[in-house]
């Protein structure tokens, strides 16, 4: 089984009106793209229900957190089982701006994983190490002790709602993107885990992207890459150009 490119935009708190959505949305829906991406847009929270009814149905449509728990006295935070009742597929959880600004860990992140595929939602999983890690040689063990509590609490068959976002966290935002070989490296690496902690099978399945500093300039060498099953794109994902990066296989 081939894996699907996977192309997702991350809007972060972006734009602050609705009338800028709405552009991002008519550029979206008229946009032609490749038919065989899976094209995923996460919104603000505020936004999930309206882009929904107006996005093209063939984009799905994420969430940028979600909570572990299904309902009850949590002010402030929205449930997987809302998600899939609004009709939201997918939802983004472990971004490095959600560990380090908000202080999740991956434990946290592995029982909202649990919960959000047990609800019935997809996940973009998001992994990746800081530039002080990487300078000391600590990428792959970093990585991997962010996946482990999530090989954890996930059986083989739920690996089938997972895509891993590598996303070096020096890379996010920063305009320093990997280079096409250290996304590679990494990106097998993860592979390599996956193969080794849950099973072969799952490890040639999972689609591995790869987000930081994506745009439409260096998408065409990442995306050649043997393990490279597509991106996770923040800033480009509000331009134009995100439409190039969905067709960066073209
Ligand atoms: P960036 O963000 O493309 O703006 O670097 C990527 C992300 O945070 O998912």
């Amino acid at each position: 089984m081939g894996r699907n490119f996977f192309v997702g935009g991350n809007f972060k708190l972006n734009p602050t009106t609705r009338a800028a959505k709405q552009a991002l949305v008519k550029t979206l829906n008229e946009a032609t793209v490749d038919p065989s991406v899976e094209v995923v847009i996460a919104p603000p929270a505020l936004y999930v229900i309206p882009l929904r009814a107006s996005l093209r149905a063939d984009f799905k449509v994420a969430a940028q957190n979600c909570y572990e728990k299904s309902s009850g006295a949590f002010t402030g935070e929205i449930s997987p089982e809302q998600l899939v009742d609004a009709e939201i597929s997918h939802v983004i959880l472990g971004h490095s701006e959600r560990r380090t600004l908000f202080h999740e860990t991956s434990e946290q992140v592995a029982a909202k994983t649990r919960a959000a595929i047990s609800a019935g939602l997809s996940v973009i999983l998001c992994v990746g190490e800081t530039d002080k890690e990487r300078e000391a040689g600590q990428t792959k063990q970093v990585v991997e002790s962010q996946l482990q509590p999530v090989i954890q609490v996930l059986n083989e068959a739920d690996w089938s709602k997972v895509v891993i976002a590598y996303e070096p966290v020096w890379a996010i935002g920063t305009g320093k993107v990997a280079t096409s070989a250290q996304a590679q490296e990494a990106h097998a690496d993860i592979r390599a885990f996956l193969s080794s902690q849950v099973s072969p099978s799952v490890a040639e399945n999972t689609r591995i992207i790869y987000g930081g500093s994506v745009n439409a300039g260096n998408c065409k060498e990442l995306a050649a890459q043997k393990d490279v099953d597509g991106f996770l794109v923040g800033g480009a994902s509000l331009k134009p150009e995100f439409i190039d990066i969905i067709n960066a296989k073209k």
